[in-house]
C-alpha cells in the first residue's frame, strides 16, 4: 500500500515539512530507474525534478511536419547492463528499432571530404584490422606499423589517455584521424583528456591479456554487427516515460518543477530543502543530478565525496536539429552520420552530425531528412549565430542548401562528464567516502559510462544500496 507523505508540524511558519521514506533528486533516466527499483524493494520514493519535464538529457520531440527529433541521446547500446533487460521489463521490446535505410557505417572528415570510417575497432570486431588496412585515410607507413603491432611494447602499469594508448599501439595517425574525432563526437571530450581504462575498458584489457590489439581482435568472438545499438520507435523519451510510469505504479511520487536547493542534517535524517521553501525529511537520499550539482548538494553531508565529485569536469554541448527537404542536400547520406576530425586549417564548431532519418527508421516524413549536429559548447554565440554556424558547416560537408525548415536548438551545460585518466580510482574514492554515510547514494552518467544504459544501471545500483534486502 502506498502511504501519502506524512505531514509534520511546521518547523517554522513558512515551511511545509514532510517526512518521506526516500528522496531521489533528479528525474533523468538514472533517477527514474532508481525510483523504479526502490519501488520493487517496497520503498516509495519521492522524485524531485527541477525541470518542467522528466528525462533530463533524453528528450524527444515530434515536430508539426511529423519528424521525430532527439535533442539528446538518439540510441542506446542495449546489450549492456541497463539495456535490453530493462526495456523488456518496461514492456518496451515492441518499440525497439534496429537501424534505418542507410548502411551501418559512419564517416569521418578528411579536409572538407567525408571518408568512410574504418569499422569495427570500437566494437571489438574481427574486421577492424582489415578495415584499417584498406582505408584510404591511413598512410602506407601506418598500415605497415599495424602489421607489426604485436611486437610493440607492453602496456604501462597505470591508466593512460586514449590518445596515448592508440598512438602507442597503432600509430599517431590512427589516434589522430580515427580515434580523436570519434571520442570527441561521442564523449564530448578530447582523446588527450580521457582515460582508456574508463572509456575503452575492453580494449585496454585486451592489450593486457594478449599483449596485442591486433591478435586480440583476430581471435575475439565475432560480434553481431550493430546488434546492440538500437533506438525506440516513439523516441528515446519513451524510456524515461516508461520508467516514470513503472515507478508510479510501484508507489513513487514523481514531481517536476521541484528544485532542490540544499541538503542538511536533521537529527539522524537528511533534510532536503527546495527552492520553493518546502522541506522533506528522509533517511535515504539518492542524488541523480549531473556531477557538479551532485558535488554541491552532497558537500554539507559528506565533504570528502564532494571533493571527488567536484574534481570531475563536465563538458558543454550545443545540439542543433534540422528537418529539411531531401532535395536540399547533395550528399547521398549513405551512412549514419559524420564525426569531424580536428583540422587546424579548418577550425570547426561541429563535433558530429547524425543523419538521423537515415540511421533510424521512422524519423522523417517521405522526402525530408532529419539532421542532428552536436557542436562544442559555445556560450558566446546567440542561438541564431549557432544555427548559422551549424548550417554553414553542413553546407561545406554535405552540401546542405536549404535555409528554411524546422530548426531546434538545445544548449546542454555540463552535460557530459569527462572520464579523465584514473577515473575509476576516483569512483572508488567516492564509494569509500560514501560508505561512511549509508543515507546518501549517487547515480548518473559520471560513474560507469556516459551512455543511457550505464546511467540506468547506476540508478538500479543506487536503489539497491539505499534499500538492501532485509
Ligand atoms: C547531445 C547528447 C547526445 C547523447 N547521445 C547519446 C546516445 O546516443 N546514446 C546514449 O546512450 N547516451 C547519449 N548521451 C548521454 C546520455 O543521454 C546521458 O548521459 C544520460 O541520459 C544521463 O542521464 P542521467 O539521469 O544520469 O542525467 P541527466 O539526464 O542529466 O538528469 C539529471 C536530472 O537532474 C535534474 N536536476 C539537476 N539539479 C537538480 C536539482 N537541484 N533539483 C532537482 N533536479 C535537478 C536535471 O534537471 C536533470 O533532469 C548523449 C548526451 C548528450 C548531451
Amino acid at each position: 500500500m502506498v502511504l501519502p507523505p506524512r505531514r509534520l508540524p511546521r518547523d517554522d511558519a513558512r515551511m511545509a515539512v514532510s517526512e518521506v521514506p526516500a528522496v531521489v533528486i533528479g528525474g533523468g533516466v538514472a533517477g527514474l530507474a532508481a525510483a523504479w527499483e526502490l519501488g520493487a524493494r517496497g520503498v516509495s520514493a519521492t522524485v524531485l525534478e527541477r525541470a518542467p519535464r522528466l528525462g533530463g538529457l533524453v528528450e524527444s520531440e515530434r515536430t508539426p511536419e511529423g519528424a521525430l527529433l532527439e535533442h539528446g541521446a538518439d540510441g542506446l547500446l542495449a546489450d549492456k547492463v541497463g539495456g535490453f533487460e530493462v526495456l523488456a521489463a518496461l514492456g518496451l521490446d515492441e518499440a525497439i528499432v534496429r537501424g534505418g535505410r542507410a548502411p551501418k557505417r559512419a564517416f569521418v572528415t578528411d579536409g572538407d571530404a567525408l571518408v568512410e570510417m574504418p569499422g569495427g575497432l570500437f566494437a571489438f570486431e574481427r574486421r577492424a584490422m582489415w578495415t584499417m588496412m584498406t582505408s584510404p585515410l591511413l598512410s602506407v607507413g601506418t598500415k605497415l606499423g599495424l602489421l607489426v603491432e604485436p611486437l610493440r611494447g607492453r602496456p604501462p602499469a597505470d591508466d593512460e589517455t586514449v590518445s596515448s594508448f592508440f598512438s602507442r599501439r597503432m600509430g599517431d595517425e590512427v589516434a589522430r584521424k580515427l580515434v580523436a574525432p570519434m571520442v570527441q563526437g561521442v564523449f564530448g571530450a578530447a582523446a588527450t583528456d580521457v582515460g582508456v581504462r574508463s572509456v575503452f575498458p575492453k580494449l585496454a584489457a585486451m592489450e593486457r591479456q594478449y599483449g596485442s590489439l591486433g591478435i586480440a581482435l583476430l581471435i575475439a568472438k565475432r560480434a553481431p554487427r550493430g546488434h546492440g545499438l538500437v533506438t525506440l520507435g516513439g523516441g528515446m523519451e519513451s524510456l524515461p516515460r516508461a520508467l516514470a510510469e513503472g515507478g508510479r505504479a510501484r508507489g513513487a511520487r514523481i514531481e517536476t518543477g521541484k528544485d532542490v536547493a540544499r541538503l542538511g542534517q536533521q537529527g539522524s535524517m537528511v533534510r532536503v530543502e527546495l527552492t520553493d521553501g518546502s522541506v522533506l525529511h528522509t533517511s535515504r537520499v539518492i542524488l541523480a543530478t549531473g556531477v557538479s550539482r551532485a558535488a554541491e548538494l552532497v558537500a554539507p553531508l559528506v565533504p570528502a565525496a564532494a571533493d571527488v565529485l567536484g574534481a570531475i569536469r563536465a563538458s558543454d554541448a550545443e545540439v542543433v536539429s534540422f528537418v529539411v527537404p531531401r532535395a536540399a542536400i547533395d550528399h547521398p547520406l549513405d551512412g549514419s552520420g559524420v564525426v569531424v576530425a580536428e583540422d587546424p586549417a579548418r577550425p570547426r564548431r561541429t563535433l558530429a552530425c547524425t543523419f538521423a532519418s537515415e540511421k533510424w527508421h521512422g524519423r522523417a516524413p517521405e522526402g525530408t531528412v532529419v539532421l542532428r549536429s552536436v557542436l562544442r559548447g559555445a556560450p558566446e554565440l546567440e542561438i541564431d549565430e549557432l544555427i548559422a554556424a551549424a548550417r554553414e558547416e553542413l553546407r561545406v560537408l554535405i552540401g546542405l542548401r536549404a535555409a528554411d525548415g524546422t530548426t531546434r536548438v538545445r544548449r546542454r551545460r555540463g552535460a557530459l562528464p569527462v572520464y579523465a585518466v584514473a577515473h575509476q580510482e576516483r569512483v572508488l574514492r567516492l564509494n569509500g567516502a560514501l560508505a561512511d554515510d549509508p543515507r546518501i547514494s549517487v547515480c548518473g552518467n559520471y560513474l560507469r559510462g556516459v551512455g543511457v544504459p550505464d546511467s540506468v544501471a547506476t540508478g538500479l545500483e543506487a536503489a539497491r544500496r539505499a534499500a538492501p534486502p532485509a
